[in-house]
Order: structure tokens, then sequence, then C-alpha cells
């Protein structure tokens, strides 16, 4: 009996609270974003062009290549396009990456603003040849038009426009792009390094990565700012079973690949990670809520009360989801024997993994290695780099970058956003506070599927306003 009135108790008190939740919600008025992108027919043929000429030059990386020749002939396309960059500003070039420096009246706080070079191959059928750069109603198309040679080609006509008005920036300056992005290679720890051996500290390095989003989830309309302020780290593991071999027409029963089979599913079934809304996660969805229908707002808007909830849920919802609250494990590569009929002495299974910052690199490793003991399987860790430290979205840097957004894009909500991606910002961070990833461009459904999938477009209204967001970043960073 007593059970059952301390049951209607807690009861009485959860429908208290949610309750006030659904009053709060009521009482708190929703927003609308409101910024549209303007059309200037005559800047973007102007910027759609130089885009276009880049994207001509195919730039592909491959793993473990060093092909500077190849970037070098693209710098030269980049000379013709931005006389003024490569006549006032100093350029080194360091294996076809290259770092400008734009001296400005003082140097505490630099700037570096980057974007790569180096794009994905392009396979399949394409409605435009991949390097085609074709300008038509109002979209250029072709590999690396949204990943990322348009920012690229912003960020040097900004710097192209304000040195034909005689600008001097007030502080100093960089601008880096290295041609191994996209195969994770040394072209941006090389930059690094060298600034380091500079001495150069950057109050902020802005690159890629988050982006101007429509309709960033389910349930929201219009564009929001996504400012990707954590990255997550990342790992490759090897898992090995082993045997003596024996015969396949008389199978032991734990051969290498049924341990390994039997591992990979308890690991799919129960996850060793823990789900957790971080700060970056739950400063993003309560950026977001109020611009949701009701059952958005009642929910991200009221984490006081729903966090323990959505955060049990979410991973069930939406694979995407999930990877904001927990460390992924993703099985890549798999191999047994060499024959139909042999079994294997040795089989092997490659799990992927991007760590979040409550459980990151070597507890994420110690969780995977200590399920693999079970099934009598080794673990080799093939590379990994840890989580880091996240911009913090109330730092003055931040600021400024929100500030840049609300007079460039007026009316655009800035959101702090968790990206589940990697990027080159990463390297980084071990000389700088806040490396922000935001391209000043608008990415819709198309151009998510695009980058690094089949006809990659950017519409090109979005030109002008990311060329007028890296100049008015250098023009505020005072
Ligand atoms: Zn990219």
């Amino acid at each position: 009996m007593i059970a059952l009135y301390i049951i209607l108790g807690i009861l009485a008190v959860l429908a208290l609270l949610v309750l006030a939740a659904v009053i709060r919600t009521c009482l708190t008025p929703s927003k609308t974003s409101e910024w549209e992108p303007k059309k200037d027919p005559a800047r973007e043929q102007e910027y759609a062009e130089k885009l276009a000429k880049m994207v001509r030059f195919p730039t592909v990386s491959y793993k473990g290549q060093i092909q500077r020749e190849k970037f070098l002939e693209f710098h030269q396309i980049l000379e013709e396009l931005f006389p003024l960059v490569h006549s006032h500003l100093e350029k080194t070039e360091i294996d076809g990456s290259l770092l400008f420096y734009w001296k400005g009246k003082h140097a505490d706080k630099p700037i570096v603003l980057m974007g790569h070079q180096d794009v994905v191959p392009a396979e399949g059928s394409w409605e435009h040849d991949p390097f085609s750069g074709d300008i038509e109603d109002g979209k250029i198309w072709g590999r690396g038009t949204a990943d990322t040679k348009c920012s690229v080609m912003s960020f040097l006509q900004a710097v192209e426009e304000l040195l034909k008005e005689g600008y001097v920036p007030e502080q100093d300056v960089y601008l880096a792009s290295s041609n191994t992005e996209e195969v994770a290679g040394d072209g941006c720890p090389k930059l690094v390094a060298e600034l380091k051996r500079r001495g150069v500290r950057p109050y902020i390095v802005n690159d890629e990565g988050g982006s101007i989003v429509t309709e960033p989830m389910a349930g929201l309309k219009g564009n929001f700012a996504m400012i990707g302020v954590l990255e997550k780290g990342q790992g490759n593991l090897k898992v090995i079973a082993r045997s003596n071999g024996g015969h396949s027409s008389y199978p032991p029963k734990n051969s290498p690949i049924v341990r390994l089979s039997r591992f990979v599913t308890d690991l799919s079934k129960h996850s060793p990670m823990r789900s957790e809304m971080n700060t970056q996660a739950k400063e993003m969805f309560e950026n977001l809520a109020p611009y949701g229908p009701f059952w958005m707002r009642l929910l991200f808007g009221n984490l006081w009360l729903f966090k323990p909830l959505l955060e049990r849920l979410m991973p069930s919802i939406s694979a995407q989801a999930a990877a904001l609250l927990h460390t992924t494990v993703a099985p890549t590569m798999q191999s047994g024997s060499d024959g139909c009929n042999v079994l294997p002495q040795e089989a092997t299974l490659t799990l992927n993994l991007r760590y979040i910052p409550h459980q990151n690199m070597e507890e994420s490793n110690a969780a995977i290695r200590e399920r693999a003991k079970k099934y009598n399987l080794e673990v080799e860790v093939m590379d990994a780099y840890p989580a880091y430290e996240p911009v913090d979205a109330h730092s003055s840097a931040f600021q400024l970058v929100e500030d840049t957004i609300a007079e460039v894009f007026p009316k655009l909500p800035p959101i702090p956003y968790v990206m589940t991606g990697g990027t080159d910002a990463r390297f980084f961070q071990e000389i700088c506070d806040a490396c922000i990833r935001f391209s000043p461009v608008v990415y819709g459904p198309a151009q998510m599927k695009g980058m690094h999938g089949l006809n990659e477009y950017l519409d090109t209204y979005s030109l002008p306003g990311a060329v007028d967001y890296y100049k008015t970043l250098i023009r505020k960073n005072s």
C-alpha cells in the first residue's frame, strides 16, 4: 500500500513538472528564421566565373602521393585570378600547400582563413561533367564547387577586393590552403608547423565544417548558420582473431570468423559507448528549439526536464542524432582466408570510431578491448586522434563570428554546431583556442548529397555573401 502511494506521488510530481514545461513553452515566444539569400547577378557572374576556372582544374588528391607539380599548376590559375593577393601578400608554398601572409597594423590577434584546394575523385555519371565548371540557371557545377573551392575562392576574392580599396588590416591575416585534406595527409600539419616556427598563435582559425544550412533538422523551416564548435576525434582499430587453422570439412566451434561475427553483433546490440548530451549538443538544441514546432520547443526548450529522456530516445530515432551523443563504432573492413575451403589462421575486422569528448579516445578504445577479450580477440590501434577541446560559444572570438554573420546575413540565426565529420582545422587546435568551422555559403539537401557524391553544385547566389563575410570578418577583427 505504501509503495502504491509512493508511485502515485512520483507520478503526480512528474505530471506537475511536465505541466510546468508545457506552460513555459506556451509562454515563450516562438521564432522564425527570416534570412533569404539575395540575388546580385553581376557579382554572382564574376565570382562564378572565377570559381569555374578553379573547378575546371581537377585537383584530386590520392592517399600517400605528393603531387606537388599538379598543385603548382593550379597555383598559376590562382595567380591569374587574384593578382593583387599574389603581389601584396607573402606567399609560402610547402609541397603544394599554400600559406599567404598579409601584414596588419598589429600582430596580437592574427586570423587564419582556410579551405582546402584538393577534391575527392568524381566517379559515376554526372548531369554535367564533374570538371566542366558549367554555369547554368544560377548554379555552378562540378567537383569542389561546394567542398570547398567556394570558400577558397571567396576568401582570396575578399582580400583581392580589400587590397583594391587600399585597405590595410588592423591585425595580421593568414590565408591557408592544404592540398591533402581529403586524404587526411600532412599538408595542413606542415602549414601549422610553419606557423609554429614563426611563433604565430591565431586568435581565430576559420575553416570549413558548418555552413548556412537550409532546414538542418526535420521540423525546422528556413536557413541557419551552423557554426562548428566541436569536432569528434577519430580512430581505426584492427580486431584480430587467431587460430591454428583446421579443416573446413569439420570446422571447430569458435573459428576466427565466428568469434568476430559474435563480437560485432554484440557491439551493435549492446554498445559500450555512453550516450550523453554534452554542453555543445545542448546549446545547439536549445538555440534551434524556438524555431521549431511545438513538440520541438517543448522537448529541446526544456532540457532541464527532458534531457535524460532524450539521451535515451534519440539514438534509436536517428543515426545522425545518435552520432551527436556518443562515440560511434562502424565496422568497415574484414579479411579471412584466401580460399573458399580454407579456415583462416587469422581473420580481421576493422572498426572506425568517432570519439566524443565525454568518452574520448583512450576510454573508447579500452571499452572495445574489454569487449574483445570476451571473444578471445586482440585489438590493434592502426591510427587515432582524440576529440579536442571545443570552441567556447561564449568567447570573444565566437562573438566576433556571430557579429560578422549578423552584419552580412541579417536575421540569420547563429547556432553552435557539433560536427560528426573531420576537417583540417583540428591540426590548428594546438596553436589556437577558436578553430571555428563555418563556410559562409548555403548548403541545402542537394549540396549535402553532392559533396563526395554525384552532381555537386553550388547556387551562385551563395558567392557574394561569402566574399562579404570574409571581408567583414577581417575588418571587424581589430
Ligand atoms: Zn572539405
